[in-house]
């Protein structure tokens, strides 16, 4: 479709229009560029006619590239302004084009009109890891997506067994399916300038998932445990888990996994085995 997108002087516009003083604890840092916003939405791959959700979509930047693309979008913003402003943004810049507004925080919604196959969002940085676990956990019709994060985080998310930065968010996010850093995003495409630099992460649902609900919380509490003391070994981390040392060693033999094995060593796979193992102990 044919979209006017948001630059400098819109967005200067606009949050003189709304009085809007952005703030830190809802990450308001909204896009200025539009060839950022051209780029994120190339990355990931948005096709005609599919529905798309987007988180925190604040004044519209990414919300008019999707629409853009002919994508329908279902946006959910906390914000209750910014909520209201968006449909009327897009009725005057995108007319024609099919957006849904979700007035409600993301952590909290669990269910969204229609089916989204693809997340694309710019997310607020103090809730990016939850947020994104939390869509992929309650929407299973989300088959990919790209997110652009604070560069550290989604490094993490991106990261391997092995790397410094290898974390429960890695392992998380790897129980859902495969995860990417897909380009670095200066801090100057921002108002206000955030004072870190992000990149975009991009990742695809696996075809199946590793296992059902309680696997899935059982491996999660072992992912917990196992890098709540990074350099400990898994059989002392796990202990408190399995209820002594002895208990955690015969769990990690039981899931074939070295008894001085460390959690930053350790693949997806090797969590969910130790996840088996902890729902055998718990009967
Ligand atoms: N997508 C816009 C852009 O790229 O210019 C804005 C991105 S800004 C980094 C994050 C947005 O998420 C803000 O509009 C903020 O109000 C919203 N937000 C923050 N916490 C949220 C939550 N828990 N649920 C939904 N939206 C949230």
């Amino acid at each position: 479709a044919d979209v006017r997108l948001l630059g400098p002087a819109e967005i200067r516009d606009l949050a003189e229009m709304l009085d809007l003083q952005p703030t830190k604890k809802l990450g308001q840092n909204f896009v200025i560029d539009a060839n950022t916003v051209r780029r994120i939405v190339t990355v990931a791959g948005v096709r005609a006619g599919e529905t798309v959700v987007e988180i925190g979509p604040g004044l519209g930047s990414l919300t008019l590239g999707l629409l853009s693309a002919d994508a329908s979008v279902v946006a959910v913003e906390i914000d209750g302004r910014l909520a209201e402003q968006l449909s009327k943004t897009v009725q005057l810049l995108a007319p024609g084009c099919r957006l849904t507004v979700v007035h409600r925080d993301a952590l909290r919604i669990e269910e969204l009109p229609g089916e989204p196959v693809r997340l694309v969002a710019n997310l607020p940085y103090n809730v990016s890891v939850p947020v994104l676990l939390h869509f992929l956990e309650h929407f299973p019709s989300l088959r990919s997506g790209v997110v652009m994060v604070q560069a550290e985080v989604g490094h993490r998310l991106a990261a391997v067994p092995g790397s410094k930065v290898y974390g429960s968010p890695s392992v998380k996010a790897a129980w859902y399916g495969s995860f990417r850093t897909a380009g670095n995003v200066g801090r100057q495409v921002f108002w206000p300038v955030p004072n870190v630099d992000s990149v975009l992460v991009a990742f695809e649902r696996a075809d199946e998932q590793p296992g059902d609900e309680s696997l899935r919380r059982a491996t999660f509490e072992v992912v917990d445990h196992a890098f709540g003391q990074r350099r400990k070994m898994l059989r002392q981390s796990l202990a408190p888990l399995f209820g002594d040392s002895a208990r955690s060693s015969a769990a990690l033999e039981a899931a074939g996994v070295p008894t001085t094995a460390r959690g930053e060593e350790l693949e997806v796979g090797g969590f969910i085995a130790i996840g088996r193992a902890l729902l055998a102990a718990n009967g």
